[in-house]
């Protein structure tokens, strides 16, 4: 047997966590034009859109009502409230992406990441980023200023609650400088996907080798 290059691989589903303002969103977009073998699950969320945000490219918005359609439907792999909004991981790109050979990146909360590991257990890698202080939060989140003063309020008494879930996670990391902190991100994934258990080719090419071929 040749070996082909890479050997086949079980595709993964990594997924990021971290209080809003953290800097998982910029970690996740350079992950993605970083690495041409991961592609980001595009959530569904029945919260209104942002400026700056595209439907379909950073969320698929939709009302409430095609949200329930969806989960009775069993469409989605998990979903959640987060700030009083729905938000859930449609099923079908996912299970195609993995069909594909393509690792899949989540930015998701701990109720998502939690139910990902109920359902896929093994083939799921759970990261979560810390802010290096409260103090450093909150002038991240005031310095994007899409968000009002309440809303940001709100997120930091979200952002406590969210970092209470960290230890549900594989691996933490403390975001004190982005481009360090993506570093570590992109040694995680490396790491994780020479994983034996993932290297399903593996087996034909080590009796090759061991044959002499
Ligand atoms: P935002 O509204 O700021 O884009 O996201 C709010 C929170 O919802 C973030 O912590 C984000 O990770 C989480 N989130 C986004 N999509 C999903 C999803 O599909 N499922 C779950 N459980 N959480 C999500």
């Amino acid at each position: 047997m040749a070996l082909t290059d890479p050997p086949a691989r079980r595709g993964l589903l990594f997924v990021l966590s971290s209080p809003s303002g953290a800097g998982k969103s910029t970690i996740a977009r350079k992950l993605l034009s970083a690495d041409g073998h991961i592609k980001l699950s595009v959530s569904a969320t029945t919260r209104p859109i942002r400026p700056g945000e595209t439907d379909g490219v950073d969320y698929h918005f939709v009302d409430e009502a095609q949200f329930k359609k969806m989960a009775t439907d069993g469409e989605f792999l998990e979903w959640a409230h987060v700030f009083g909004h729905r938000y859930g991981t449609p099923r079908a790109p996912v299970e195609a992406s993995l069909a594909e050979g393509q690792d899949v990146l989540f930015d998701i909360d701990w109720q998502g990441a939690q139910q990902l590991y109920q359902q896929a257990g093994g083939d799921v890698v759970r990261v979560f980023i810390l802010p290096p202080s409260m103090k450093e939060l909150e002038r991240r989140l005031h310095s994007r200023a899409t968000d009002s003063d309440d809303v940001i309020a709100a997120r930091m008494e979200r952002a406590a609650a969210e970092i209470g879930h960290w230890d549900g996670y594989d691996y933490v990391l403390i975001n004190k400088d982005v481009d360090a902190c993506f570093e570590q991100v992109r040694d995680i994934l490396a790491a994780e996907r020479l994983r034996r258990s993932r290297q399903t080719g593996l087996i034909g090419f080590v009796r090759s080798l061991t044959k002499g071929t």
